[in-house]
């Protein structure tokens, strides 16, 4: 299993237009980025999360502030540049408290659990064993 695993990644020639924006622009260093692609709005979390929160708190056998989590929307989501330039995930946590989820996976159980495991943890190693044991299997 390799540290992408678990999040699912999809071709998004959304950012391949992004990237040859960039590179009119004059850039001349090209790093894919990570993170939304286009705007990002503030986004209030569905009452389900916290259950998923308390399900999460349960099998890691630690507590988190759940209220202490920004949550962000965007319609698309660039992966990691790991993850190859062209492809784009489905959430990101960014330390300390951000959750960005694309807006259509804003009901995915497993793809909000992920990220709220990574809060928890502090940690956003998708190898980390309390991760893989915790995080639902899609
Ligand atoms: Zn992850």
């Amino acid at each position: 299993m390799t540290g992408f695993a678990s999040i699912r990644t999809l071709r998004n020639s959304g950012t391949v237009l992004l990237l040859a924006s960039v590179a009119s622009c004059g850039a001349t260093d090209l790093v894919a980025p990570f993170g939304p692609v286009g705007p990002r709005e503030r986004f209030i979390p569905l009452p389900i999360y916290r259950v998923w929160h308390a399900a999460i708190e349960a099998c890691a056998g630690r507590q988190s502030d759940f209220d202490a989590i920004i949550w962000w929307v965007a319609d698309s989501l660039a992966a990691p540049p790991s993850a190859g330039a062209d492809y784009e995930t489905d959430a990101t946590w960014t330390p300390p408290h951000t959750i960005t989820l694309r807006r259509d996976r804003t009901g995915v159980e497993w793809v909000v659990k992920h990220e709220l495991i990574h809060d928890l943890l502090q940690n956003g190693d998708d190898l980390n064993p309390i991760l893989l044991r915790c995080e639902p299997i899609p």
